[in-house]
């Protein structure tokens, strides 16, 4: 009704927003809109229900398998989990079918072509030239990342010998730790550098020097706290689940809250006293740190800049828990010398490099489906195809005509899009790269830390409290300098691991 009318342009952009809030936005008839929230919560419900049973009718649930992925090396049983996994999925095919029809009805009726074109639209540029810009950042990417596949294909092809893991081929996709092959950190121990690397123990100092769950979460306020955020309410600290509660089921997937769009700021985790979830704390806490920012724009301008931001404020943070951090802190006592640096960037590389075209090609898969592209039999089909060309994995089986593959990851039963985490991991090295130019660190960019610059805060502040009132561009400018999403600082961020692998790879056939 309102497409047609003519406002002043922040009227009209808060009438945009308005409009594309809904995910999967419901057809106007009642019956089709009722039928839409039935499929959405039996999906949602087939995922969080789903577990892998054996033959013998033990049966173990996500979280089970996920630890088994991690820590097999045994291909046989990795196959047995990784095929029973996705059988979770299966039912849900016809569903899915069923809920693109009606959420292209849906979005048809708010005037957007199908879901595909409501999705891609939300990012201040035209929906076609989108994907256009997501393939330009790829492609900056991609360079390092076929090193970083060469090296670790060739290192399970030792492990496990060349017939499992073919040299030439994309790697079979449940050798690399991870139920989707998204993130590798896992498999750190088979593809690590053989010379031993000093790299910080921080899970071994947290308990040497006995923080608690507590303690950890105060810590990383108070990295905040030095870049001048104010303190957390006094409510975080009585409301906020730290530890899982006894006696109880919770969902322990750890996320950020903030209930009242106010100051009732809130962290939801079980957290383990390890060095990955001291990095978890983080993240979650720059949701919380972005949510207050925000909280004086209007309603409808109390959001990321673009979905790809607020992923990425607290793992921008994160990568300032360096070694000099952790020395400035007191959790080690020497900061290792540059030789070590392979050993870490390796690892950060694992998880987040191996995660960009997984991160890209979800929703490639989605878009082409929303927009009725490929047929429902063909959707395992185009999955596989998107697999294969971004990230370099195959299915280690053929896999059967009812198959529904994308099904068995989270984020397509619950219709989560998924651009958002891609992005965060490019913006993520940007935003750390400028906050270390105002910092003034003129070292490495994997060794900068920007704790306790008060200039990196108010840089950082001055684009957080825009919320979504400007377009990305503009919040991107504040703190940049530049209205660009921009890839390169990846390669400068990893650039001795990158000479280090091209040193590996140099007698190695690369690619797929
Ligand atoms: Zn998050």
């Amino acid at each position: 009704m309102f497409n047609d009318v003519e406002v002043d342009a922040d009227t009209r952009r808060q009438l945009e927003l308005l409009k594309g809030g809904l995910t999967i936005p419901p057809p106007a008839n009642r019956e089709k809109a009722a039928r839409l929230a039935q499929i959405g919560s039996e999906l949602s419900s087939m995922y969080g229900s789903g577990q892998y049973c054996r033959e013998d009718g033990t049966c173990l649930s996500l979280v089970e398998v996920s630890a088994q992925m991690a820590t097999s090396r045994d291909a046989d049983l990795l196959l047995v989990y990784w095929e029973g996994w996705r059988e979770v999925a299966v039912p849900m095919k016809p569903l899915y079918v069923e809920q693109v029809g009606l959420g292209n009805e849906g979005a048809q009726s708010l005037g957007f072509s199908n879901v595909s074109e409501l999705w891609r639209g939300k990012y201040d540029m035209p929906a076609d030239e989108f994907p256009k810009e997501l393939d330009r950042l790829w492609s900056q990417v991609e360079p390092f990342y076929e090193s970083l596949h060469c090296h670790v294909r060739a290192k399970l092809g030792e492990h496990y010998g060349e017939d499992t893991v073919p040299q030439d081929q994309p790697i079979p996709a449940h050798l690399l730790g991870n139920m989707w092959a998204q993130t590798w950190g896992n498999i750190y121990d088979v593809v690590k550098p053989e010379q031993e690397m000093q790299v910080p123990d921080v899970t071994a100092a947290l308990k040497a020097q006995g923080y608690d769950e507590l303690a950890m979460v105060k810590q990383a306020e108070s990295f905040f706290s030095s870049l001048g955020f104010e303190q957390l309410p006094e409510t975080f600290w009585e409301r906020s689940m730290f530890q899982k509660p006894e006696g109880r089921d919770v969902q322990c997937h750890a996320s950020a809250w903030n209930l009242d769009d106010q100051e009732d700021l809130r962290i939801k985790m079980c957290i383990q006293k390890t060095g990955e979830e001291f990095n978890v704390i983080h993240h979650e806490l720059g949701h919380n740190y972005y949510q207050r920012a925000y909280k004086d724009q209007p309603l409808l301008y109390r959001g990321s800049a673009n979905d790809g931001f607020h992923e990425a404020i607290g793992d921008t943070i994160a990568l300032s828990i360096t070694p000099k951090y952790l020395k400035q802190i007191g959790l080690i006592d020497e900061i290792p010398d540059a030789s070590n640096d392979i050993g870490m960037l390796m690892q950060v590389a694992l998880d987040k490099i191996a995660f960009i075209p997984f991160g890209l090609m979800v929703d490639q898969w989605r878009w082409k489906v929303m927009s009725g592209e490929v047929a429902p039999e063909d959707y395992n089909k185009l999955w596989w195809e998107l697999r294969e060309k971004y990230q370099g994995v195959q299915a280690p089986v053929d896999r059967d005509d009812d198959a529904f593959d994308p099904g068995a990851k989270y984020h397509v039963p619950a219709n989560v899009p998924y651009t958002r985490y891609f992005l965060a991991h490019i913006l993520q090295f940007q935003f750390h790269k400028a906050l270390c130019d105002i910092a003034g660190d003129e070292g490495p960019l994997n060794r900068c830390s920007i704790y306790g610059s008060e200039e990196a805060g108010t840089a950082l502040n001055k684009m957080l409290e825009m919320g979504m009132s400007e377009p990305w561009q503009n919040a991107m400018t504040t703190l940049t300098g530049s209205p660009d999403m921009d890839a390169s600082t990846i390669a400068a961020y990893f650039a001795p691991l990158k000479t280090w692998l091209d040193e590996q790879n140099k007698d190695r056939m690369c690619g797929w």
